[in-house]
C-alpha cells in the first residue's frame, strides 16, 4: 500500500497531477530556480540546459518533467533507461525531436553503457555518431540533431557515470514532502475527486504518507473507498480506522517497513548489519531496500547508515516499542 513505486492503478493519478509550476506543491527552492531557468531559456529562444532530477520514487520527477515542457511551450517525449536497448532506439528518438523539445529519460542510471556514450556528443554538441554496417565496411556517420533538453530522472545519481552526470547543467534533488505540504496535496486531491474529507481527516492522510505524494494519492483513494461503502463521514476517526485496516501505522510505515526494522532489532541486536544480509533475510533485492524502503526510514532517523552497516536509531527502537539491549551504542 505504501510502496512509492508506480503501480497499474496509479494511472488514475493523472487526474491529480499538477499541470503548472505554480500548481506544484513543495520543493520550493527547486521550483523557484527552475522557474528562472525556464524563463531565461524562453526569453533567449534557446533549449533549456539538460536537467537531472534525483530523488526517491513517487516525489514527482515525471510530473516536473512534464511541467517543464509545458512551461517551455515545447513537445515532450518520454522513454526510460531499461527500455532503450540499442543505439538505433535512441537514434530514432533523438532524430525525431523538434527543436527545443524535452526528452525525458526515466531511470537513466539503468541506461546501457554504450548508449551513455552515444548520449555524450548528443547532449554536448547536438550531434549523433552512428556506426553503419559491420566489420571492415563499417563507417561512422555524423548526424546533426535539433537542440533539445534532456531531463534524466534517477533514484540514485551515484550510479551515473561521472561524464554523464557532468553533462547535466541543472542537477536538482527532490526532498521528501513535509506533512503541511502533503496536507495541501491531499486537500486539493480530495476536492478534485469530489470527496468530502474533513481537515483532520486530511491531516491524518498527510501524516501517514511517508513524505511522498504518490502514497498520499493512493491512501486518499482507498480512504474514499472505505467512506463511500460504509457511508461514514470521513473525519479523523474514520480515516484512522481505514488506514489501520490498510496496516499503515501512525508514522505511515507499512508491514514491510516494520519487518525491516524488526529484523535489525531482533536478529541483529540493533545492528550494524550489512544491506546484503538484510536483503537476503527479507527476500527483497538490495536495490529495493536502498531505493524504496530505506530513504524515508533514514530521513526519519529510524535507521542509520554507517560504514559498518545499518543500525537502528533511537526513534526506530521507540517505534517498535522495544528497548535497546544493554551496551547498545549508536
Ligand atoms: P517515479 O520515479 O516512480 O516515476 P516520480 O518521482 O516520477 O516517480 P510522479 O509520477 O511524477 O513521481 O508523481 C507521482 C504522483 O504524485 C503524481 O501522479 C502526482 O499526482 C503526485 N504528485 C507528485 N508531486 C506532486 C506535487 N508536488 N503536488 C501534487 N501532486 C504531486
Amino acid at each position: 500500500m505504501t510502496t512509492p513505486i508506480r503501480t497499474e492503478e496509479d494511472a488514475a493519478e493523472a487526474t491529480l497531477r499538477p499541470q503548472t509550476l505554480a500548481d506544484f506543491t513543495g520543493q520550493q527552492g527547486l521550483r523557484e530556480n527552475l522557474a528562472i531557468f525556464i524563463q531565461a531559456a524562453r526569453t533567449r529562444g534557446e533549449a533549456l540546459d539538460h536537467v537531472l532530477l534525483h530523488g526517491p520514487p513517487g516525489l514527482g520527477k515525471t510530473t516536473l518533467a512534464q511541467i517543464v515542457a509545458r512551461e517551455l511551450g515545447v513537445g515532450f517525449r518520454a522513454t526510460s533507461g531499461p527500455i532503450l536497448q540499442r543505439a538505433g532506439d535512441l537514434a530514432a528518438i533523438l532524430t525525431n525531436l523538434q527543436p527545443r523539445d524535452v526528452l525525458f529519460v526515466d531511470e537513466i542510471h539503468r541506461l546501457q553503457p554504450a548508449l551513455e556514450e552515444t548520449l555524450y556528443p548528443a547532449m554536448e554538441d547536438f550531434q549523433l555518431d552512428l556506426i553503419i554496417g559491420e566489420g571492415p565496411a563499417a563507417r561512422t556517420v555524423r548526424i546533426d540533431l535539433p537542440p533539445f533538453t534532456l531531463i534524466g530522472a534517477t533514484t540514485r545519481s551515484g550510479l551515473l557515470a561521472q561524464p554523464l552526470r557532468d553533462r547535466f547543467g541543472i542537477p536538482l534533488r527532490l526532498q521528501f514532502y513535509t506533512p503541511e505540504e502533503l496536507l495541501r496535496i491531499v486537500t486539493r486531491g480530495a476536492q478534485k475527486l469530489g470527496f468530502a474529507l474533513s481537515e483532520e481527516g486530511a491531516w491524518e492522510v498527510a501524516r501517514r504518507s511517508r513524505g511522498t505524494p504518490r502514497i498520499a494519492g493512493r491512501l486518499l483513494r482507498r480512504v474514499r473507498d472505505f467512506a463511500s461503502v460504509s457511508g461514514i463521514p470521513a473525519d479523523r476517526r474514520m480515516v484512522d480506522d481505514a488506514l489501520n485496516r490498510l496496516e499503515v501505522d501512525a508514522k505511515g510505515l507499512d508491514a514491510m517497513d516494520r519487518r525491516y526494522l524488526r529484523r535489525i532489532a531482533v536478529h541483529h541486536n540493533g545492528g550494524p548489519v550489512g544491506v546484503e544480509t538484510l536483503a537476503a533475510a527479507l527476500a527483497e533485492s538490495r536495490d529495493t531496500l536502498e531505493d524504496v524502503i530505506e530513504p524515508y526510514l533514514i530521513q526519519e532517523g529510524l535507521v542509520l547508515r554507517t560504514p559498518r552497516g545499518r543500525v537502528l536509531g533511537v526513534p526506530g527502537w521507540q517505534h517498535l516499542g522495544l528497548t535497546p539491549p544493554a551496551g547498545f551504542a549508536i
